[in-house]
């Protein structure tokens, strides 16, 4: 099967496009504060840059005070960072993208109804077509894991199969994407989705699409909107 990354030709940003990298993670980081998926230093961007590195944003730092050259590129192979201290995730960044070669971009939250979730430690089921459609089957949880810890990396891979995100028990929640738009939209549609479970089950309980359908309807946002929900370099 081929698709975006799959060869090292069809990514979002290439080996030369360190800069405009930078500057898209610093302007996700806006974004995510204006949105009110993060508060503060909560939560971490990062983007694939190239074959083996990463661009990510640094650690404890305030978003709206950052600029591009704040960002810290990380060899994916060796760990080794430069420009800075990255984000105490980073780990579990690197761990993504050495294990899924199509992911170009990692979003990591502590969004309110995410949160919620991660504290019940209760898996979300395909409760709306578009968190289906964008997310997975289900939204599974993360065994509990220390932050910035070996067993946080192997939890989270392990959660994701087969999905483009997962929670963090009693921590937030972990979205991906082939590209930096597409990692935002599923943090947006996880959410939701989070929120719509809540309420659901307040209203008698949430009743789940097949989940035949469901894995269907991801597969088909997987290969059919593949282009357009990519974006396009920045
Ligand atoms: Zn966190």
């Amino acid at each position: 099967m081929s698709g975006p990354g799959g060869n090292g030709t069809d990514r979002e940003f290439g080996d030369g496009d360190e800069a405009a990298a930078r500057e898209a993670v610093r302007a996700a980081g806006v974004e995510l504060v204006e949105t009110g998926l993060v508060d503060g230093t909560w939560g971490n961007i990062s983007v694939r840059l190239g074959g083996d590195r990463m661009v990510i944003t640094p650690s404890g730092r305030d978003y709206r005070s950052l600029g591009a050259a704040d960002m810290v590129v990380v060899d994916l192979r060796t760990a080794d960072a430069s420009g800075g201290k990255p984000s105490t995730e980073a780990p579990m960044h690197r761990s993504l993208y050495l294990a899924r070669p199509a992911l170009g971009a990692v979003v990591h939250t502590h969004s309110a109804a995410a949160s919620t979730v991660a504290a019940a430690r209760r898996e979300v089921p395909a409760v709306l077509d578009d968190f289906v459609q964008v997310v997975g089957p289900s939204l599974r949880v993360a065994d509990y894991a220390l932050p910035g810890s070996g067993r946080m990396t192997r939890v989270v891979v392990r959660a994701m199969a087969g999905r483009m995100a997962c929670l963090l028990a009693n921590h937030g929640a972990v979205a991906a994407g082939r590209s930096l738009p597409e990692a935002l939209l599923c943090a947006r549609m996880l959410e939701k989705g989070c929120r719509s479970f809540i309420e659901a089950e307040f209203l008698g309980g949430a009743v789940p699409l097949h989940p035949v359908e469901a894995w269907a309807m991801h597969q088909v946002f997987l290969h059919k909107y593949s282009r357009t929900a990519r974006g396009g370099r920045r």
